[in-house]
């Protein structure tokens, strides 16, 4: 296995394959971020509004994987929004997940109704300057909230992690990013699971071998995308890591790419929603 990673803006690199811990007990991300590390992921996404974040850092120190070598990211919640708000979020973070820095810190969700976005966003600038997130960027950051970003501060978020799936493309926002010079990463990746036996998935799976959800993983891989694929089952953990051998052909990705639907989006429009 030869885990990539993406290039940020900021000199930085994420790698592409992330374990995904949302709807996990704190309890249980001990155990899944340890199996996790040691497969030999080294990136974890997290969240403060997952309350997971103390297992996780729980989970990173029983895996033996040495901190420095671990991608980390974390997200401060919409209730959190704010210049002073957000530095507190982040410290106390920071405390949850037993770490002085994270490697990526996320603003989670616009929840522009707040307007907040731009003063928790030279929060994060500020966090960056002090060492406590070693780069910064944004989630659910649609329509064009991060115009508004660049526009305000001039800075450049270094990701923005939307939900992406082969049900819902995001081509718009891949392009945009692309020109912007914004890393796109999947929320999502495997549409919840809602896509593991979509017929035409299975279809390539059979002839490579491999697994539905390989396969989309496989396709995040392909288009340049960074993926954080959700289990808390071990062998689940294992399989999702398991796809550096095997590449999906032309006909695989055409198929794929008409597997995109305009109604394809679970859940709330990130531009609109209200929490
Ligand atoms: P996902 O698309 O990763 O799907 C996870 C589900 O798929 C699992 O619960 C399991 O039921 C199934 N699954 C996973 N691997 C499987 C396998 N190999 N075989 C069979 N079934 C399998 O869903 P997700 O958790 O919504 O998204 C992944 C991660 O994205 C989250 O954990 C979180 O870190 C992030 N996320 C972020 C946001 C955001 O607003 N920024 C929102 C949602 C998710």
């Amino acid at each position: 296995s030869t885990q990539t990673h993406v290039s940020f803006n900021d000199g930085r690199s994420i790698p592409q394959i992330g374990l995904g811990v949302w709807q996990t007990p704190d309890d249980v991300a001990v155990e899944a971020v340890s199996t996790a590390l040691q497969t030999g992921y080294r990136h974890i996404d997290t969240a403060a509004v997952y309350q997971n974040e103390t297992g996780v850092g729980k989970g990173i120190v029983a895996s033996g994987v040495a901190r420095g070598d671990i991608f980390l990211t974390t997200k401060v919640w919409n209730e959190d929004q704010g210049f002073d708000e957000t530095l507190r979020a982040m410290d106390a973070s920071l405390e949850r997940l037993g770490t002085g820095y994270v490697d990526l810190y996320l603003i989670h969700w616009p929840s522009a109704y707040r307007g907040k976005f731009i003063d928790t966003w030279r929060a994060m600038i500020r966090l960056r300057e002090e060492g406590k997130a070693l780069s910064i960027g944004v989630s659910n950051f649609e329509g064009d909230y991060i115009e508004q970003l660049i526009a305000e501060t001039g800075v450049t978020p270094a990701i923005n992690q939307i939900q992406l799936h082969p049900r819902f493309q995001q081509k718009a926002m891949r392009d945009k990013h692309a020109k912007l010079g914004v890393v796109t990463e999947s929320w999502s990746p495997l549409g919840q699971g809602k896509l593991l036996d979509d017929p035409v998935i299975g279809d390539i799976a059979k002839r490579h071998g491999k697994s539905a959800a390989q396969v989309i993983i496989r396709w995040h891989l392909d288009m340049g995308l960074v993926v954080i694929p959700k289990s808390v089952t071990p062998s689940r953990i294992v399989e999702n890591f398991d796809v550096f051998d095997f590449a999906l052909s032309e006909a695989d990705k055409a198929a794929i790419a008409g597997l995109d639907a305009a109604d394809g989006r679970i859940g709330s429009d990130p531009v609109t929603a209200r929490f």
